[in-house]
Parts: C-alpha cells; sequence; structure tokens
C-alpha cells in the first residue's frame, strides 16, 4: 500500500519510523517531511495547507492512505476534500475537528453533555470579558477562541493580570474568548483511537509545557513528555473514557460528524475526579514518540481500522509496560527567537544504545545536518522505569553535537520522585 504522512515534526518523524515498519507498506511519502522522515519516506515538498497540491499528488502516485500529523491541515478541513476525492484518511473531517479547531464548540458540547471541565463563560467583546473576570475568582483562566499554537491561554492571578490578558486579546481583534474556572490537581493525556463508535484506549503520558528546569519560564510546544502516565491509573482512565470521552464520540455521531482517528483529551485530575482541560484532534508532540517507542501492534493496520471504521473487532492495542521518555533539544532562544543554522552531529553514536533520535526543525546542507527551527531534536529511550528511561535518554543525549541547542534536565523529576519514595 502506498501512504502519505502529512507534516514536518518530531511527532511525523516517530510515526513514519512505526509505519515503516507495517508488512502492509509498500511506500511512503511524507509532504513536506524533515531529514529524519527521509531515512523512511520519500519527502514531497508540497505544503500541508496545500489541499489541492496534496489531493495531485495522491492521484498521480497511486496513494491508497493518507495519515495526517498535524491539527491545522484537519481543522481546514483536508481530510473532508480528500474523502471527496475517495482517498482514505486518518484523522477526523473538519466539523468533528473543531474539538481542537474552536475552545467554545468543545466548552458548549461539554455543557449540553454533562461533561465534566471548568466552568466557563463565552465572551465576545472586551466589556463582556471584564464582566466575566469579575464574576470568577483568582486565579482565572483566559482563553482565545481557535487555533493558537499553545499561546492562547493566560491564568492570570490578580485582576491586573486579567485585565491586560483580555485588553491583549481584543486588541488583537480576536472576536471571541473563553473565561473559565481555575482547577487545580495534576495534568495527564490520554490517547484513544475511534472511528467513531468504537472507541480503543491507545496510551497515557505527561508533558512539561515550561521552557525550564522546576517547570519555570514561559510555555513552549513541549520539551519532554514520558507515557504512561502512572498517575492516571486504570480506574481513572476507565472512568475519563467513560465520563468524557464516550460522550463527546456519542454527541458528534449524533449530529452527523463523527469522529474518526486519534482523539487527545488533555485531563486536570483534580480531587473530584479527572476534567476535560482541552481536546487536541492529532497526536501531541512530543507525546507521540514516546507512544510509537511502546507501541507494540502494527500503526498502519491499526490506522487503516480507525479510518475505515473497523475497530469493533479489535482488541486494545498492546504498548510495552517500559516507560518512554523524550527529552527535546532545542535551539537556543527557543520559544522567543530560536538560533537557526546550528550544526548538529552524534545522532548514529546517541542511537548504538538503543535510543532514538526523533528530528524536528533539522535541515540538510549538503552533507551538514542544521538546526533549522525552535525545537529540533527529540530523544527518546525505553526504562523498565521512569528513572532508568530518564538515564537512558540523558545518556544518549551526552554523544549529541549541538552547541546551539539546549534541553532541560529533569524531565520525569515528578514521577521520578515519586518512584523514589
Ligand atoms: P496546548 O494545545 O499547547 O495544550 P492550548 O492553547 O490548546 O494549549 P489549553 O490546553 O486549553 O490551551 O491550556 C494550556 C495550559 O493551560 C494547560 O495545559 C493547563 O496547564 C493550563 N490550563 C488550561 N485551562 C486550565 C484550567 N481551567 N485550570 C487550570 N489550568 C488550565
Amino acid at each position: 500500500m502506498n501512504v502519505l504522512l502529512i507534516g514536518s515534526g518530531g511527532r511525523e518523524h516517530a510515526l513514519a519510523w512505526k509505519l515503516a515498519q507495517s508488512p502492509a507498506l509498500t511506500k511512503l511519502y511524507a509532504a513536506p517531511g524533515n531529514p529524519g522522515i527521509a531515512h523512511h519516506a520519500e519527502c514531497v515538498d508540497i505544503q500541508a495547507n496545500d489541499h489541492r497540491g496534496l489531493i495531485d499528488f495522491c492521484l498521480r502516485n497511486s496513494i491508497e492512505f493518507v495519515v495526517v500529523g498535524p491539527e491545522a491541515p484537519l481543522v481546514g478541513g483536508l481530510a473532508d476534500n480528500l474523502r471527496t476525492m475517495g482517498i482514505p484518511v486518518f484523522g477526523p473531517g473538519r466539523d468533528a475537528a473543531q474539538l481542537e479547531g474552536s475552545k467554545g464548540f468543545t466548552k458548549d458540547l461539554c455543557r449540553r453533555e454533562k461533561i465534566p471541565t471548568a466552568g466557563y463563560v463565552r465572551v465576545e467583546s472586551i466589556d463582556g470579558a471584564r464582566a466575566a473576570l469579575a464574576d470568577f475568582g483568582l486565579p482565572v483562566v483566559i482563553k482565545a477562541d481557535g487555533l493558537a499554537a499553545g499561546k492562547g491561554v493566560t491564568i492570570a492571578y490578580s485582576p491586573e493580570e486579567g485585565e491586560e490578558a483580555v485588553a491583549a486579546l481584543f486588541d488583537r481583534k480576536r472576536g471571541q474568548a473563553v473565561i473559565e474556572e481555575f482547577l487545580t490537581g495534576e495534568e495527564a493525556s490520554l490517547f484513544v483511537l475511534t472511528d467513531g463508535t468504537t472507541i480503543l484506549p491507545f496510551g497515557s503520558a505527561q508533558d512539561h509545557k515550561r521552557v525550564g528546569d522546576g517547570d519555570t519560564g514561559p510555555n513552549t510546544g513541549g520539551m519532554g513528555a514520558y507515557s504512561p502516565a502512572p498517575v492516571l491509573s486504570a480506574a481513572l482512565e476507565k472512568q475519563a473514557i467513560e465520563e468524557i470521552i464516550r460522550p463527546t464520540i456519542d454527541a458528534l455521531a449524533r449530529v452527523g460528524s463523527p469522529y474518526s482517528g486519534v482523539l487527545y483529551a488533555g485531563l486536570m485530575l483534580t480531587a473530584t475526579g479527572p476534567k476535560l482541560i482541552e481536546y487536541n484532534v492529532r497526536f501531541g508532540d512530543p507525546e507521540c514518540q514516546t507512544l510509537m517507542m511502546r507501541l507494540e501492534d502494527d500503526l498502519l493496520d491499526l490506522m487503516l481500522a480507525t479510518a475505515k471504521g473497523e475497530l469493533a473487532d479489535r482488541d486494545v492495542p498492546a504498548f510495552s509496560s517500559d516507560t518512554a521518555l523524550t527529552v527535546v533539544m532545542a535551539a537556543k532562544g527557543y520559544p522567543a527567537t530560536p538560533e537557526t543554522g546550528g550544526a548538529i552531529g552524534g545522532i548514529a553514536e546517541a542511537e548504538a544504545s538503543g535510543a532514538r533520535v526523533f528530528q524536528a526543525g533539522t535541515t540538510q546542507e549538503g552533507s551538514d545536518l542544521v538546526a533549522s527551527g525552535g525545537r529540533v531534536l527529540n530523544v527518546t529511550a525505553l526504562g523498565a522505569t521512569v528513572a532508568e528511561a530518564k538515564a537512558g535518554t540523558y545518556r544518549a543525549i551526552e554523544s549529541i553535537d549541538f552547541p546551539t541547542g539546549f534541553y532541560r534536565t529533569d524531565i520525569g523529576w515528578r514521577e521520578v520522585e515519586r518512584e523514589t519514595v
């Protein structure tokens, strides 16, 4: 089978690596891909938002299945456009992708279906936002509606911070925002595969969003992650699926926009049970890298069964009981102004120990691999415990030569502390 993978990050490198292991695969293409993905796929220079270019490519190259990595093309309706042309796709259509594309859509769905989530109001003007702020206590959470790559959320601890956040939001003419109650607890990510009817658990993870050690500094796309998340016990996972994910999937099916693909629930594990913080309509990055390291089943086969609506016959996908831990190596200056062009070496040496180095913001310049984005490499290792996986990952990092890069030294700290108690 000829497969086209869409995307160019570390998440897609991990997906490409795993798809390439499938016996059913004839040829893997990636658009636009990256130098790491190029080890497993033929990269074609078509951007993810070029729907027409992608469809033409599929038709000309007998592509039988498309896997969409990032959220923007899904929210933009790429899956619908491909399906209209008769090309099966892994990923939801535009309507179902609103779960990530519109926070207001998801919050309203939660309210209708009585799904546990933070109390909220939707606001459409700065005066409405100010009134809502006055109604909530502190801290309070202010979110831009629409995709903001993790940068549209402010947690305000004082009235002044709240005022500043809403002024900035409405100054940038964003039409809509959600003001919501601040939830207390530990965050965890739960993944499921669903064809719109059947829901199969697909692993859990925890990530570190802040740029600095000790979870300090500005938010990033993610500086590291590990899977599974022991804090999300089997009982809590079952509760989250029953109380949060099942009613969501059923509600979308009822209104004629069934969800197909991977659904990623960002959960807050509160004293009164799991509550939904957000949905993502694709794998997390770097959580995906940890999941792919642990997945024991054939990814392509599972994705095809999802797309064809055939999950009812399937067992719950098998994952190694080991922990996988990913450390992101970023370019100095990230997230504000990452320094590009820095040379990267030592990947083969790092992988000699069994670790994997997934590439994100890299470019091949002749025989040199150089940094071309904020998050550059995702070093990932397996271990029997989080501490062992962490040790393996940091050992592998020692072999990498990336003088213009940096990384956090404490990924997994919370779980490592719990393991040592
Ligand atoms: P991303 O996709 O990068 O996770 P996003 O812009 O989609 O970000 P959210 O996930 O909704 O936004 O929020 C980002 C972060 O803000 C969460 O991971 C969480 O740490 C914090 N947060 C969001 N909502 C709440 C809440 N109601 N209570 C406490 N913390 C919250």
